[in-house]
């Protein structure tokens, strides 16, 4: 068998978005500056995915800038709201400890330069609430980031509320919805955001092509330089493909994304109860509130990278933490932000199912999972002392 049950890392594209940009490679290559009808073309339908996509979020067209992708729009947003926030002396941020790290690495380069940084704590459900938000909010604060769903445990955030909060404190709130839209109902509008950043490939459109939405009067400041595209916002050539296939992608997930969901839920609390069979092993993030295909489970006793090798021999495509930092030694900020100790985080596995996954495929993985965490404590030396009582076991529940 072969399973991809890696969605949180990418997804495979669908056709409607390929077959969307195939024109825009092939016939209507021409740059959308130029002034000749092929330039012409291109500019059009750059301007006609605009509007497709700002539909799609509850926006204006005005309001959509192109970006190479999800970091970047984070990058640009942060960026955005730090300087606006330096003009008026404003140098405070409120964020999660669990983000992106295209979010927290622009944070800490900002903290290098004197900006004041709060990273508030997900608490053992990985959820960041309203409240948590309002209680850090000082007459400094010039921008709140939370993201709207994790990327490593799916959980998903009040974004409405926290959004509401800001609203009436005056300040600047922004989402990294990178993992929600396309999923789960995203409206800039009803949600009350004034900056979002979303990526194709995380709803089967392409690689190196996201959306920096920016609400109306707020200022964008350009982190590339260049030409007078997207408004001067963001300079370089439009990759009018990929924006095709972003547009496309963002159409047909929205489309599809009820009867998705109708069926992702179920299978992935089948999953959710397969894996909870296993002894030693506990749930990372909130049971409820999560993105229809994410499960993120820890195992003691278990080193993730061999999970993950021994997975793939049977076929099953999953990540341990996330897959920027698989290749570090270091445990997953994330996991350990939720409180799991340093051991237990290293064991973790993360398992994001797309719709396309069966019934028997999620019996299959399960049975797999299960097979593959007791070999690997067969041959473990740690974890025969943990069974002989000279190590004490972290997850407490005694199973039988
Ligand atoms: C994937 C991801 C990003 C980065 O997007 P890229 O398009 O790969 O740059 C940012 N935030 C979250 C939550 C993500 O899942």
């Amino acid at each position: 068998m072969n399973i991809y049950a890696d969605n949180g890392a990418t997804t495979k594209m669908s056709q409607r978005a390929i077959d969307a940009m195939i024109p825009y490679m092939a016939e209507f290559f021409g740059n959308p500056s130029s002034l000749y009808s092929i330039g012409q073309k291109a500019k059009e339908a750059l301007e006609d995915a605009r509007e497709r996509v700002a539909k799609c979020l509850g926006c204006t067209p005005a309001e959509i800038t192109f970006t190479g992708g999800g970091s970047e729009a984070d990058n640009q947003a942060i960026v955005s709201a730090a300087m606006a926030g330096a003009r008026k002396g404003k140098m405070h941020i409120i964020s999660s400890a669990f983000e992106h790290h295209a979010v927290l690495h622009t944070l800490k380069k900002l903290a290098g330069e004197g900006y004041d940084v709060t990273l508030l704590d997900p608490g053992e459900r990985g959820i960041v609430t309203a409240e948590q938000v309002k209680a850090a909010i000082t007459p400094d604060t010039c921008l709140v980031t939370i993201m709207f769903a994790n990327n490593e445990i799916g959980t998903i955030m009040p974004i409405k509320e926290i959004g509401a909060v800001c609203r009436e404190a005056g300040v600047t709130f922004h989402t990294d919805a990178v993992q929600a839209v396309g999923h789960i109902p995203v409206n800039v509008k009803e949600q009350n955001i004034d900056m979002l950043s979303l990526a194709a490939h995380k709803f089967h459109g392409p690689k190196g092509c996201g959306v920096l939405y920016v609400k109306k009067g707020l200022p964008i400041y350009n982190i590339i330089e260049g030409g007078a595209q997207e408004r001067g916002k963001r300079g370089g050539t439009e990759n009018v493909a990929a924006i095709m296939g972003l547009a496309a992608a963002l159409e047909e997930s929205c489309e599809n994304m009820q009867a998705d969901c109708e069926k992702l839920v179920p299978l992935r609390d089948r999953l959710i109860e397969g894996l909870s069979k296993i002894p030693y092993s506990i749930l990372n993030g909130d049971a409820v509130n999560r993105l229809p295909g994410n499960v993120n489970y820890c195992f003691e006793g278990i080193e993730g990278e061999s999970l993950l090798l021994l997975l793939d021999d049977k076929g099953i495509c999953a990540s341990s933490g996330s897959a920027c930092t698989s290749g570090s030694l270091d445990p997953s900020h994330v996991l350990l932000s939720i409180g799991r100790p340093h051991e237990l985080a290293h064991g973790s596995l993360r398992l994001t199912i797309g719709a396309d996954i069966t019934e028997e495929e999620v019996d299959y993985i399960i049975k797999s999972v299960t097979e593959v965490v007791a070999y690997l404590r067969s041959i473990s030396p740690f974890w025969h002392d943990l069974e002989s009582g000279k190590r004490q076991h972290m997850i407490k529940e005694f199973w039988r």
